[in-house]
């Protein structure tokens, strides 16, 4: 598999802020990929030099096996959605994704089929002549996206794409990119701060924080074998035992991470712990305990009894479910 992106040391440093510090990253071609970290991460700032908009201070990109190095944007055949849309309001939809073709040179009966081409890619078959105000967010959010399209990029940037949307909006968006991914081939790189989107998108995520990349990994490794506390606190919802209570249970002398949905209720053997509290959530229950002063989340099918609030109960996991943390 040909790598499509490669990141090499890379670093940018905006007079004392290390926005992006010492990246080595590769994407495979054809793969989703999410960039996943909080706010002010270096998410962006890596997308941005990816496009070609912004430049690293030392380090190298090469896409497809070529440095980019002194490469313009337009010439990177790759092509960026960016989290406000950017549409032209006075344009109409399909002036709107024609406009790259346009910039090119492309004449205008070529322009309108192949921006017709790329409407239909996004379920926005005779919507050309609308301008932007008249479509809801959600059918903005495809205008970008066929404008970025009908470029044939070869890799395709996306900056909090659907950012701007309501949640039932974003879960279908979320299904359509990745259904459009599957069936363009195109390698998508996707900036998120949502761990829940990253995890169900992507094929591979990278964790940012602090503008280090902190792990690589496909959703299942990232989230069953967090590297550190950041990751494991930022990735779904670990229980963190403290390194004190952790040597107790497994004899190393680092925190460990302990999933909610691997804890079981026992007999007896297992840890004597104290139930908290209770919350239905649906399909599931969650139970909040202490256990040697730490408090941890239990998550437990619906149809189990639970026990009630101030209950001793014993509690148990397999081995394996404590993963030991890196602290940094
Ligand atoms: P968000 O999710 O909020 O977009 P991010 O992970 O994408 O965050 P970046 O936008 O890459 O983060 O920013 C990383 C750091 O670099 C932040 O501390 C930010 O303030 C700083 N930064 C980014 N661009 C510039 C700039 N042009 N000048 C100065 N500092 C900048």
């Amino acid at each position: 598999m040909q790598v499509a992106v490669k990141l090499s040391g890379v670093s940018r440093h905006f007079e004392e802020v290390r926005a992006v510090d010492e990246v080595d990253l590769e994407i495979a071609e054809g793969e989703f990929f999410a960039m996943l970290g909080p706010s002010g991460s270096g998410k962006t700032t890596c997308l941005r030099m990816i496009a070609g908009f912004d430049h690293p201070s030392s380090g190298e990109i090469s896409l497809f096996g070529q440095s980019v190095v002194g490469v313009p944007p337009y010439r990177r055949n790759v092509n960026t959605v960016f989290q406000d849309y950017a549409l032209f309001p006075h344009l109409d939809v399909a002036a709107n994704v024609a406009y790259g073709l346009m910039i090119r040179g492309v004449d205008k009966a070529t322009r309108m089929r192949q921006a017709e081409e790329a409407l239909s890619l996004v379920r926005l078959s005779g919507y050309g002549k609308r301008k932007p105000s008249q479509l809801s967010g959600g059918q903005r959010q495809r205008v970008a996206l066929a404008r970025a399209l009908v470029n044939k990029p070869r890799i395709l940037l996306l900056d909090e794409p659907l950012g701007a949307l309501d949640l039932k909006l974003r879960e279908q968006m979320q299904e359509e990119l990745k259904e459009l991914q599957r069936s363009l081939g195109i390698t998508f790189v996707f900036v998120t701060h949502d761990q829940g989107e990253a995890l169900s998108m992507a094929d591979r995520i990278a964790i940012f924080n602090l503008g280090k990349l902190v792990q690589t990994g496909t959703p299942t490794e990232i989230y069953h074998h967090p590297r550190n506390l950041f990751v494991a606190d930022f990735v779904g919802s670990s229980n963190i035992l403290p390194a004190s209570l952790a040597s107790k249970l497994n004899g190393r002398e680092s925190p460990a991470s302990l999933r909610p949905e691997a804890i079981r209720i026992v007999g007896e053997g297992g840890h004597p712990a104290t139930v908290l509290g209770q919350s239905f959530l649906g399909a599931t229950r969650r139970l909040t305990v202490e256990m040697d002063g730490t408090r941890l989340n239990v998550l437990l099918p619906n149809q189990v009894d639970t026990p009630p609030v101030g209950a001793e109960i014993r509690i148990a996991w397999d081995n394996e479910s404590l993963h030991p943390l890196e602290e940094v």
